[in-house]
């Protein structure tokens, strides 16, 4: 599902709405009834995709992260488990 972000002209209220889209574009705000301004997902989309280059580039990075973040938790769970086996 799509995530859109929409504008108040008259308060300045902004929220994000999730519609299909087959979904009726929002129109009125629902804080004031004022007119919305669909803020374009394609910015969104734009900083998605330059970020994904970055990311690509520091992925040895954020893989090294990742598994070094990832690697305590199931050792811990195993010690969990032998800690239970062993009480038990
Ligand atoms: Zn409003």
């Amino acid at each position: 599902m799509p995530t859109y972000s929409y504008a108040c002209k008259e308060c300045g209220n902004s929220f994000d709405a999730v519609q299909s889209f087959s979904d009726e574009p929002l129109t009125v705000c629902p804080e004031c009834g004022g007119p919305l301004r669909k803020l374009f997902n394609s910015v969104g989309v734009v900083f998605k995709g330059s970020g994904f280059y970055r990311t690509d580039s520091r992925s040895s990075k954020a893989d090294t992260t990742a598994k070094s973040d990832s690697t305590p938790a199931p050792k811990s769970e195993t010690a969990a488990k032998v800690e239970k086996a062993t009480s038990s």
